[in-house]
């Protein structure tokens, strides 16, 4: 009997449904692809867990839910960037959901207990403007929060030292897993300053962000860090020796986290470092550092 009345009632549901093709066409529109049921992409931003990497704040009332952002080949692209970063800093792939349509200049990272990832069309496009590497800094940056989310960093507390560290998690990534040339590096940092406007807002300064990119990078160095070395390493440095009035002496004893090796080539590129920040390496020098 109970059966009955359970098929009963989905029939009678079903059958209200195909009433409306319309309905049925707004359900799947708002459930398909969702990492939430019934939600729309501009309705997350309810969430007070959200990291917002872009200027606007949430995705457009006309944003929705799809499978796939500018075609598949740069959709595959994306996942594979995702995937890969995930890899590097030992956790399993995020999960990753896509905002289509108009207002969706914007890539989010969701903490706990979320954990995921959402990227909007048009912040892909935009990224793809500049090239791929772009969406493979903007890629790892978001992981990189996910990894800030999920293990406790950064460890050291400081105005700006998320947006730093994610950055330098970003410059660590390009190096280890997307490409050996310094330059492949600079239009990812050009699409990131776009975005983040002349003054930084909470992701730093223009100095700030270069200098942090260009840390991560010469981190990767000498291999693969742990999470924990990578964030202990990168404000070891930043804050030692980056900051200004903080250069050291070349003589000043290494903390035993540290590598040997890699400390000694930290040694040789501190002034590189602190001219960066300092901004007496002028962007376009930046722009043709060495490779390592
Ligand atoms: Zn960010």
């Amino acid at each position: 009997m109970k059966q009955i009345i359970k098929l009963m009632t989905l029939a009678i549901l079903v059958s209200l449904q195909s009433c409306d093709k319309q309905e049925i066409e707004k359900d799947i529109a708002l459930n398909a692809n969702s990492p939430e049921t019934g939600v729309l992409p501009n309705e997350l931003g309810n969430h007070n867990t959200a990291h917002n990497c872009a200027t606007v704040s949430q995705f457009g009332p006309n944003s929705y839910w799809s499978n796939t952002l500018v075609n598949t080949s740069e959709t595959n692209f994306l996942k594979q960037q995702n995937n890969n970063a995930s890899n590097l800093f030992g956790i399993s792939n995020v999960p990753l959901y896509f905002a289509a349509g108009s207002g969706t200049f914007n890539a989010l990272s969701y903490g706990p207990p979320n954990n995921y990832i959402i990227w909007g069309e048009e912040m892909l496009s935009g990224a793809l403007n500049y090239g791929r590497s772009a969406v493979a800094y903007i890629v790892a940056h978001e992981v990189a929060h996910q990894i800030q989310f999920r293990q406790g960093y950064p460890s050291v507390r400081g105005a700006s030292n998320t947006e730093l560290e994610a950055d330098g998690f970003a410059g660590y990534f390009l190096r280890r897993s997307y490409t050996s040339n310094w330059s492949d590096v600079i239009p990812a940092y050009n699409f990131s300053q776009s975005i983040a406007g002349s003054n930084g807002s909470s992701h730093g300064t223009a100095a700030q962000r270069r200098s942090s990119v260009r840390l991560g990078w010469l981190l990767a160095n000498n291999g693969t860090l742990s999470n924990a070395n990578l964030d202990y390493n990168f404000f070891y440095y930043y804050n030692s020796y980056i900051l200004p009035g903080k250069l050291k002496s070349s003589n000043i004893e290494k903390p035993k986290k540290i590598d040997q090796g890699l400390h000694e080539f930290m040694l040789t590129k501190i002034k590189e470092l602190n001219d960066i920040h300092s901004g007496k390496i002028s962007e376009e020098e930046y722009a043709n550092l060495s490779n390592n």
